[in-house]
């Protein structure tokens, strides 16, 4: 599949006049699919406009779909018919499954897919150049193409073998915790160096080794840069490796001279960097520490261990916190991981009128890094209909915490653990948090006091003077706030 190879169509270009033409038609429509991609991500950086981001996005996918089949000689209707129908299935039958809770270890699986699918289109160009038009002299494969090639094996195994982690941490198959080797970024620097190294001898020498061994080195640094990261580090790492798949499909669209997909690659891929240097910053972590696979971690500061329970804490109920809340004169929620496992969205924001009826100012304070993907908590806050100015980021709303009534923490932890300020030793040491011990009363909704956020650690905010835990499963206990509110 290239777009040079004569298709079965009028707009095909005839293959023997092809060698480096391309057919302006299918220039043209991947340009149109290329620009409905930057608008559909223009759309995607709001929530009001995301919908009409998402459609551009849909359209563009057609466009560029409809161009490759119909003007590259790839395979037979039926074959085609039969691979979508298949992958259609698979895909239908997984979105019916997934519980949402489990998005981001799929989304993870998705990433590991699409690295595993550059690598084979790298091994299939490999055994087969006359197919894909990247013969050069002499019949050997042209060095500019090894280069593609090496290049886009290594970043296609990377992104495969950190992806696998990635899901194993994420569905919890693994310890959330970094793993730290001794000597592990000597490993990682001599292994990329190799892989390097080995690339631009490709370019002299295409021996089966030396591919083998690329691709072997690769999965295996994918492997050693995602075990050290773990804590307040994981949601970069889920946003790189989306970019790395994009790089990936890049690598793909080079090997395969299909237009589309380099641009399709490198959007996915420089949106996913921007948003993982977005991350880092909102997180305090170094960019660069983080893609290095833990560089200046703390190899001792991996979880912290289960609550005390021995710690003198106090118990509240529904009715204390209906009480208390309508009292206030603002009210600050701040949801986490617990509200979508609970999909307590809805009743949450039934809580949230019933307290406006009664003159409360209510607002949400979403942390960067809550949930277990990034914007998980704008997604399922605008899936129940909360209003978009009634949402602010950290930075906007950590101020207000001093002049609030209370604070009503709704499955989240980590994000409010105010170790991120004073533990060096604690795996999420310098993470902002929302200083929620500043508001004059804190509820804190989570099942039981032995469960602990992703980091595995304790939190002080359980043992304040002015924090009331509300033990229940969060939806469980909103509906019952909400009961009490209405009568
Ligand atoms: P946490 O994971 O820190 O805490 C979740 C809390 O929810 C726990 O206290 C848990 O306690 C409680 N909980 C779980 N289920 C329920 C339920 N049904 N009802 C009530 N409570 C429940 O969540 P945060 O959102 O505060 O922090 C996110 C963490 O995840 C950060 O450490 C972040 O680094 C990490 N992470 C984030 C990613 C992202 O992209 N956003 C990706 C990967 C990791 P209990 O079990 O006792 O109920």
């Amino acid at each position: 599949m290239n777009d040079y190879v004569a298709g079965p169509t009028s707009l095909a270009v005839p293959a023997e006049a092809a060698a480096h033409a391309v057919n302006p038609w299918v220039a043209f429509a991947y340009l149109v699919a290329g620009v409905c991609f930057i608008l559909a991500l223009r759309g995607l950086s709001h929530p009001t406009t995301s919908r009409q981001g998402n459609r551009y996005g849909m359209i563009g996918m057609t466009i560029a779909v409809v161009t490759t089949l119909v003007t590259h000689d790839i395979a037979s209707l039926p074959e085609i018919g039969i691979a979508i129908f298949l992958g259609g299935t698979i895909g239908w039958v997984i979105a019916r499954k997934i519980a949402m809770t489990d998005m981001p270890q799929l989304v993870a699986a998705f990433h590991s897919l699409v690295g595993l699918a550059a690598v084979l289109v790298g091994w299939a160009a490999y055994l087969n150049p006359g197919a894909f038009g990247i013969l050069g002299e002499g019949g050997a494969i042209s060095p500019v193409s090894r280069v593609e090639m090496g290049l886009g094996i290594a970043i296609g195994a990377i992104t495969f073998s950190g992806s696998i982690i990635a899901f194993l941490k994420l569905a919890g198959k693994m310890s959330g915790a970094p793993i730290m080797l001794p000597g592990r970024h000597f490993i990682n620097l001599g292994t990329l160096a190799a892989i390097l190294g080995l690339t631009v001898y490709f370019t002299q020498d295409q021996s089966f080794w030396i591919i083998a061994v690329i691709t072997v080195l690769a999965f295996i640094i994918g492997f050693l840069l995602i075990i050290p990261i773990g804590g307040a580090d994981m949601p970069v790492v889920v946003s790189m490796l989306n970019s790395y798949s994009g790089w990936a499909a890049a690598a793909m669209g080079f090997t395969l001279h299909n237009t589309a997909m380099i641009i399709t690659g490198a959007l996915v891929g420089a949106s996913g960097a921007i948003l993982s240097y977005i991350m880092c910053k909102a997180m305090n972590r170094g960019f660069l520490s983080v893609i290095a696979g833990g560089f200046g971690a703390d190899a001792g500061g991996g979880g912290g261990g289960a609550a005390q329970t021995d710690r003198p804490w106090k118990r509240g109920s529904a009715e204390d916190a209906a009480f208390m809340m309508s009292q206030a004169e603002q009210v600050i929620i701040i949801p986490g991981y617990g509200m979508a496992v609970a999909q307590a969205q809805h009743v949450l924001r039934e809580m949230t009128d019933l307290l406006k009826e009664k003159g409360v100012t209510v607002k949400f304070a979403i942390h960067p890094v809550a949930g277990r993907m990034p914007g998980h908590m704008n997604v399922l806050l605008a899936e129940a209909n909360v209003p978009y100015d009634e949402v602010f980021e950290l930075e906007d709303i950590n101020g207000e915490f001093a002049q609030t009534d209370v604070a009503f923490i709704i499955g989240a932890n980590d994000v409010v653990n105010p170790a991120a300020k004073t533990d060096k030793s604690s795996p999420i040491y310098g993470m902002p948090v929302f200083e929620v011990d500043k508001a004059k009363q804190v509820f804190f909704i989570k099942r039981s006091m032995g469960g602990v956020g992703y980091a595995g650690v304790d939190n002080d905010v359980f043992y304040m003077d002015q924090t009331m835990m509300l033990l229940s499963d969060a939806k469980k206990m909103v509906e019952e706030i909400n009961k009490s509110l209405a009568d």
